[in-house]
């Protein structure tokens, strides 16, 4: 069986909370249960659990996300914080060797991260994905992933967004245009 991990996309107040500042709201919500579960499971089988975490700076006026979207998840605010029961899940487990948190720089978690580095090292092929916003930085992780050569698994009760029709095409995108499986 292939190496595996569980990459976490974006999971916080400000992408999910009903008051957050660019918030998936309901859908987003209701796969709270399942986004803790998983990451949960895949911690205690050893396998690799990222938390790939949009950071902006307050006021980054640089950043090419300013001029499409209101600030979101500036580092160090609530809006930052992981949502709901993944924090205390987070919280209990950041200590262990399988446990990686770390600030996205843009859509994809591999834009400028060391995540590939990180995966390769550890012999990883195959990553499950779960998180916000299934067709934006979801999906944009995914593509790059795929031209990583990485095997990829989509939890489609794991993933959400905001837009109800973008989520049901990256879905079909993924299966057919990514090669990956959507459970
Ligand atoms: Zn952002």
């Amino acid at each position: 069986m292939a190496k595996r991990a569980l990459i976490n996309v974006d999971y916080t107040v400000d992408f999910v909370a009903e008051d957050g500042k660019l918030t998936c709201g309901e859908p987003g919500q209701a796969i709270e249960a399942k986004v803790v579960s998983m990451t949960k499971e895949f911690i205690d089988a050893g396998d690799y659990v990222v938390f790939a975490i949009d950071a902006h700076e307050e006021g980054d006026t640089y950043h090419p996300e300013s001029e499409l979207f209101p600030p979101h998840n500036i580092i160090g605010t609530t809006g930052q914080e992981l949502y709901g029961d993944l924090a205390s899940v987070y919280e209990a487990n950041k200590k262990k060797d399988n446990v990686y948190y770390f600030d996205k720089t843009r859509y994809s978690a591999f834009a400028g991260t060391d995540l590939e580095l990180k995966l390769r090292e550890r012999g990883i092929e195959e990553l499950h994905f779960v998180g916000v916003c299934t067709d934006i930085c979801v999906l944009h992780s995914a593509v790059e992933a795929y031209n990583k050569g990485f095997k990829i698994v989509v939890h489609k009760d794991a993933v959400a967004s905001f837009n109800a029709a973008g989520h049901d095409w990256a879905l079909g995108h993924f299966e057919h245009t990514l090669g990956a499986k959507v459970l």
